[in-house]
């Protein structure tokens, strides 16, 4: 599938994702306030934030983007307009997955040096697997 380029958001949109993403902090697992946190905007307006759930293992932990999906799809929504970023590889990965099932080029919102940065998921997968079909 090829994606739609999303349309770019308000700086007040992008604020209250951004502020959502930070206050999620506090769900961290075990520990609250440490770990990871983000928001998702859905194509229908709502937001659903996502906070690091962390394994002793390591491996088996869910990092807060992906909680994030996952809680925007158990409400049924799965057509994600915009995450908060710096997002690491795995997560990028995902979020690019995400967007080639809805095909929505997912924007990642990012607070850089005091200026909001909107960057579509597509552009952070120079040589993506798998690659879009046409
Ligand atoms: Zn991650």
């Amino acid at each position: 599938m090829k994606l739609t380029k999303v349309q770019e958001l308000s700086d007040e949109m992008c604020n209250k994702l951004l502020q959502a993403g930070e206050e999620a902090i506090k769900y961290t697992f075990p520990e609250p306030n440490n770990g990871y946190s983000v928001a998702v905007l859905t194509d229908k307006g709502n937001i659903y934030t996502g906070a690091s759930y962390k394994s002793d293992t390591y491996t088996l932990t869910m990092h807060s983007e992906a909680v994030a999906l996952v809680h925007a799809a158990n409400h049924g929504e799965t057509n994600i307009v915009a995450i908060t970023g710096p997002n690491c590889h795995i997560c990028k990965q995902l979020i690019y997955e995400s967007s080639l099932k809805s095909g929505l080029d997912t924007l990642v919102i990012i607070e850089e040096e005091g200026q909001i940065k909107q960057i579509p998921i597509s552009e952070m997968m120079p040589y993506p697997w798998p690659e879009p079909s046409i």
